[in-house]
């Protein structure tokens, strides 16, 4: 039986009921209610950051060395551990995703907790080279209040990758998960309140505070006690928020969408390209910012390749992320559903051949459910919009190559710079193209692999800044410089 937790949002250090509207979130394989869960109001908004601020500036947090502020990362990666198995099925319940997928994102989240608190603890001062009678140093200080903001597709993982560096570097968080998927949030907050707990360390370090963007999400990025946003989401979401980030001369960090290009070259291995291509896109069904949704194949393994790949996606399991041979699960969403299937509608507009999928699959089994089947397209040229635009459903679309040259400007032809995966046998073309190609990341024969210690972040309309790695946890704090006078005479101006 799945534990949803109370409805309940963590304001000003305690758990209570938002004062807001009520939304039920669903489960999307079934379509049946999980919970409630109350919005928090904007005035519930501004208490919580006037509590952050507070709690930020307490000695108890403040003084804290970078050592024993890394006991509070490592509790909570023990506490993810302790209740990986919860966390993941409470994550399927909410987003739909299959179980192997959010028991993964899960131990993702463990490993940055404990992956943070390590580079925490590992982390250097500069002292500069001296030019007078002066030491100089170059120091890094907590922001104080940082809001961060999440999408619904994989809230538990990016959730630490906000949470861990910017507590690490002394601030307090506010956290708001997307309206749809707020369940596992609420979840990770208890855990990281008992820790704070444990520790005795304020809880109002953390709030959790599910609601709309429109309302929440903007009184978090308006309210005058917060230093930094750190926001996963839409593009033009992103840049709505940056607009506002920029009246306040605050900093952001901006993790966008994608179109990002998977290339086979006529060399590649094709049993492992035909599985990463497969992966790249259909896993996450694919609602994963770093997708490859674009397929670029050598046209002279376009045909032979398209129709082996087309055959094994038709053969892709479909159904609820509870069975355990399930490989594509219920989108998030009936409504994210539908908006998929109007994408695919517009591609047969533009012209597209639907080589597989384009429907929801049938049967009573998915007949409540927000399914749809893994869809290959092809036949468009790459500025047809269903080519430029982010889909974030299941939805591959295909095209053909000449050359090098070719494949680099279609690949690069686009508002996105995200990822990109290649397939190749020759090392010497794949170190080419990855130099080439505007991407955030660039996947050499693997695809969708990820490391706490790897930096991850778009180019161009993909975002601004970067998550993971070491330099996380400086992306949270401000630098300051300090001259320290070593002279024993006056300074000879006033002489
Ligand atoms: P949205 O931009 O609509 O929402 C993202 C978050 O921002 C949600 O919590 C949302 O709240 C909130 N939000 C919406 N409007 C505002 C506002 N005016 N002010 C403050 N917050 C606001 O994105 P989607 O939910 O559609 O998520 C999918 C997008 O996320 C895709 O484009 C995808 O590519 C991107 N993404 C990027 C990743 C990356 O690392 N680059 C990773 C994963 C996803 P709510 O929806 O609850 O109202």
């Amino acid at each position: 039986m799945l534990r949803t937790p109370p409805d309940e949002a963590l304001v000003a250090g305690r758990w209570r009921r938002g004062g807001g509207a009520a939304t039920q979130t669903l489960d999307p394989a079934t379509g049946a209610a999980l919970a409630t869960v109350h919005a928090v109001t904007p005035d519930e908004v501004s208490e919580a950051a006037r509590a952050a601020a507070r709690a930020a500036a307490e000695p108890q947090w403040y003084d804290l060395l970078p050592h024993q502020r890394a006991r509070l990362l490592t509790r909570v990666a023990t506490l993810i551990e302790d209740n990986a198995e919860h966390l993941a099925a409470l994550q399927t319940a909410d987003t739909g995703k299959a179980l192997t997928e959010t028991r993964a994102l899960v131990a993702s989240a463990a490993a940055t907790f404990r992956y943070t608190a390590a580079a925490l603890e590992t982390a250097e001062e500069a002292i500069t080279p001296s030019r007078g009678a002066y030491v100089t140093l170059s120091v890094h200080e907590p922001i104080g209040v940082v809001g961060a903001i999440n999408p619904w597709n994989s809230p538990v993982a990016s959730d630490a990758q906000k949470l861990a560096p910017a507590l690490a570097a002394g601030n307090a968080v506010l956290l708001k998960p997307a309206e749809w998927t707020p369940l596992v949030s609420l979840a990770l907050g208890r855990l990281i309140t008992q820790a704070l707990g444990e520790l005795r360390l304020p809880t109002a370090l953390l709030a959790v505070l599910p609601g709309s963007g429109r309302v929440v999400g903007d009184a978090i990025v308006r309210d005058p006690h917060v230093g930094r946003i750190a926001f996963t989401g839409g593009t033009e979401t992103g840049r709505a928020l940056a607009r506002t980030a920029a009246e306040k001369l605050m900093p952001v960090s901006l993790e966008l969408g994608g179109k990002s290009p998977t290339v086979v070259l006529a060399d590649a291995d094709i049993e492992q390209a035909l599985a990463g291509v497969m992966f790249g896109v259909f896993s996450s069904s694919g609602q994963s910012c770093i997708a490859g949704s674009r397929l670029f194949v050598a046209r002279a393994l376009y045909d032979g390749f398209v129709g082996e790949l087309v055959a094994r996606v038709t053969k892709l399991r479909v159904g609820p992320g509870t069975r355990p041979d399930t490989q594509v699960a219920p989108l998030v969403h009936p409504a994210h559903r539908d908006k998929v299937a109007a994408y695919v509608d517009l591609a047969r507009g533009e012209g597209a051949r639907v080589l597989c999928g384009g429907a929801a699959p049938e049967g009573p089994e998915y007949a409540d459910g927000a399914y749809y089947l893994p869809t290959v397209l092809d036949g468009l040229p790459n500025d047809a919009r269903t080519c430029q635009e982010e889909i974030f459903g299941p939805v591959l679309v295909a095209l053909p190559f000449d050359d090098e040259e070719d494949l680099v400007r279609q690949a690069n032809d686009s508002v996105y710079g995200l990822a990109c995966g290649i397939w190749t046998r020759d090392h010497r073309a794949a170190w080419r193209i990855a130099r080439r190609v505007e991407a955030g990341t660039v996947w050499i024969n693997t695809y969708k692999q990820f490391s706490a210690s790897t930096p991850f972040g778009g180019m161009k309309a993909s975002g601004l800044g970067r998550e993971k790695g070491r330099d996380a946890i400086r992306a949270y704090q401000r630098q300051k410089s300090l001259y320290w006078g070593t002279a024993t005479t006056p300074l000879p101006w006033a002489g």
